[in-house]
């Protein structure tokens, strides 16, 4: 099927109008008319991007798709894993319904792909994994998943946990994923020495969440570029929070960042809005790739539902203090260059060969696209249209 989308803009103002055929887009043409082998899109003047990716959610965990659920307050990791629990054994819980409930807003937003951490332990097992390796493929033709198997209740203090997460990489699961193994396992090198065993038993990348913060993080940042390095998995791995990298003053800060540098290291930050975050300008100067994620999306977690990256990167440039056109470009690009180097991928284009992977907004370009939350009219993956709103908005102004 060709799609043709005319009548669009791209960040720089120019007018431009596409051809999309078998998932790619097929030709930049001035002015293409529908002919009866396509369907045509006017985009009536809206920016065009590549679609968004989003480096860090969920699925497993949302409560989106079900009656709300008043959320309870804060406490350390270990706390908030109790507490998630309880709450997940007093409800019928239903992984497929409401990741697809997530999935639909994820997707309503402008992401075309999505990186998701799944919980295995010694309750759930591999059951969430199931559940969620049976959602991609009802999502196949409409958003990419890529899946980490996420010890959730540690590396070490959860019986049989390496065995569940090398069976979770032999069932499906992309990547394995750790959690603070000084702060959640209090065994740096032990927790270490099973996630890249695994990963280089099984030949597959790792994204690990990293909460501790002080010399600890820092510690723990050097030991994963250097293992990275070591099992030649430069560009690899990736590491979600790195809350020490918002802390400059600590002793070796910079040295941490060359180590990272060297090593491919991807940093995924939700901009926290409680705390220090990984400076988007200091890493950039060090060479260090750093992408957005979601996170917690209404769950357990947190109550908050900002479930698009040009959301999460107005709420970058609003922390970092950014105000010029440059610096908000900027943020978004975390979403769509960061993103795409941080989940293996080639950063997104408008040019011919590349995915049909695209958005189109009702703002004249990026920065204002950020600074106005636009949410996207038209949100095509692999050149189907996934969500249209152009008609629906015919004389709104905006
Ligand atoms: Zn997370």
């Amino acid at each position: 099927m060709t799609l043709i989308l005319r009548n669009g803009r791209t960040d720089a103002g120019e007018p431009i109008s596409l051809t999309l055929a078998d998932g790619l887009i097929a030709d930049l043409d001035p002015a293409p008319e529908a002919t009866p082998e396509a369907s045509c899109i006017d985009l009536e003047g809206r920016l065009l991007l590549p679609g968004l990716i989003d480096a860090h959610v969920h699925l497993d965990k949302t409560l989106m798709g079900r009656p709300w659920i008043p959320h309870a307050g804060g406490g350390d990791v270990a706390s908030r894993v109790a507490a998630e629990k309880t709450l997940r054994r007093g409800l019928d819980w239903d992984v497929g319904r409401q990741g697809d409930a997530l999935l639909r807003r994820l997707s309503a937003s402008g992401t075309t792909t999505v990186r998701t951490h799944v919980d295995v332990d010694d309750l759930v097992k591999l059951d969430n994994l199931h559940a969620v390796l049976a959602l991609r493929d009802r999502w196949a033709g409409r958003m990419t998943i890529q899946i980490v198997a996420f010890p959730q209740s540690g590396v070490l203090n959860c019986p049989g946990m390496p065995d569940l997460l090398d069976a979770a990489l032999s069932e499906g699961a992309d990547l394995v994923g750790g959690l603070d193994p000084v702060g959640f396992d209090g065994d740096m090198d032990g927790g270490l020495d099973v996630v890249f065993g695994l990963a280089d038993r099984h030949g597959k990348p790792a994204d690990i969440h990293l909460h501790d913060r002080g010399p600890a993080g820092l510690a723990q940042l050097r030991a994963i570029a250097e293992r990275a390095q070591a099992l030649g998995m430069v560009g690899q791995v990736a590491v979600s929070h790195a809350l020490a990298l918002g802390e400059p003053h600590l002793e070796g800060f910079e040295g941490a960042l060359e180590a990272l540098a060297r090593a491919g290291v991807s940093i995924v930050t939700s901009i926290p809005g409680d705390g220090a975050f990984p400076s988007i300008a200091g890493l950039a100067r060090a060479g260090v790739n750093l992408c957005l994620g979601s996170d917690n999306i209404r769950d357990a977690w947190s109550p908050m539902s900002v479930t698009g990256m040009i959301e999460r990167a107005m709420l970058a440039a609003y922390r970092s203090g950014y105000r010029s056109d440059d610096q908000l470009r900027r943020c978004l690009e975390l979403s769509l260059i960061g993103g795409a180097r941080a989940l293996g991928l080639t950063p997104g284009a408008i040019a011919p060969g590349a995915p049909a992977d695209l958005i189109a907004l009702d703002a004249p370009n990026i920065p204002a696209a950020v600074v106005e939350r636009a949410r996207p009219d038209l949100v095509v993956r692999g050149g189907v249209v996934v969500v249209d709103r152009i008609d629906s908005r015919k004389g709104l102004t905006s």
